[in-house]
């Protein structure tokens, strides 16, 4: 019997396909629960803190107010099983809060927000692409002085090394993709905010790069389509390993396959 298919794809799931089929099954169609770590949440806490920096008009988007800012970001987050599933205690706590402080801190090393102008922050979108539904959600979508899209990322891990730039260079692509989709204009720059090491990397996508792209994410739809109706999801291992969820239902991890159905039932 074939598995069904995911009803959307985004970045994260095209990008999780590629490094390991077996775990985006068990991410986008048995969907697993995946247990919270602290980079990622790290990384969740400082996105909400920056969202609430550009919720304040351009003159108040100060240090101290991102400050302001984190504490509030923190008060809520409090709350989310992304961080009351970490379980840390005081000190991790306190660690995780300085952490975020100094990602906040680092980014306004990286550009002056005063003279930003943005037109959506978190901007959750959705498009069709021959059938296909895409999904995302964009950290800042921003005008520059020429009245042109600016996609904006943030990161909060490791800056890649210049062999693995384009490569995470494609999340950003892909909302370009769903722009130029849904408004029918290409961005005119996209851009990551590496806030750990203060580094911007930005592009400008080509028609030929969005084409690519487009070209690109079918052929990876029409690969989950043939992996679902053969039932063949393979496991990859390598370096993301050490941060997935499913040790337990990896055949190359010593895991059981045939836990999955029990793990699906208690998930649902
Ligand atoms: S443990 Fe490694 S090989 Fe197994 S599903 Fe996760 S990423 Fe894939």
């Amino acid at each position: 019997m074939a598995l069904a298919l995911p009803e959307t794809l985004s970045p994260s799931k095209v990008s999780s396909f590629k490094d390991c089929a077996l775990a985006f099954r068990y991410s986008a169609i048995d969907r697993l629960p995946e247990e919270p770590t602290v980079a990622a949440s790290r990384g969740s806490l400082v996105h909400l803190a920056l969202e609430h920096l550009f919720e304040r008009e351009p003159a108040d988007r100060t240090p101290a107010n991102a400050v302001t800012d984190l504490e509030r970001a923190m008060e809520e987050f409090r709350e989310e099983p992304d961080f009351t599933g970490l379980d840390l205690d005081a000190d991790a706590e306190a660690r995780f809060q300085i952490e975020a402080a100094r990602l906040v801190e680092n980014y306004f090393e990286m550009e002056d927000p005063t003279t930003i102008h943005p037109i959506g922050l978190e901007l959750r979108l959705e498009a069709d692409l021959g059938g296909l539904r895409l999904r995302g959600i964009i950290d800042r979508l921003e005008l520059d002085h020429q009245g042109g899209l600016v996609v904006t990322d943030y990161k909060t891990g490791r800056v890649p090394g210049p062999n693995q730039q384009q490569a995470r260079m494609e999340g950003v692509h892909f909302y370009a993709l769903m722009c130029e989709e849904l408004f029918g204009v290409r961005p005119a720059s996209v851009q990551l905010l590496y806030l750990s090491g203060r580094i911007t990397i930005a592009t400008e996508p080509t028609e030929q790069a969005t084409n690519a792209l487009r070209r690109k994410v079918g052929a990876l739809w029409q690969a989950v389509e043939t992996a679902c109706e053969r039932e063949d999801f393979r496991p990859r291992p390598g370096a993301l390993c050490n941060w997935c969820s499913f040790h337990a239902y990896c055949p190359a991890q010593g895991g059981d396959p045939s836990l999955v159905g029990t793990a699906v039932d208690l998930a649902s």
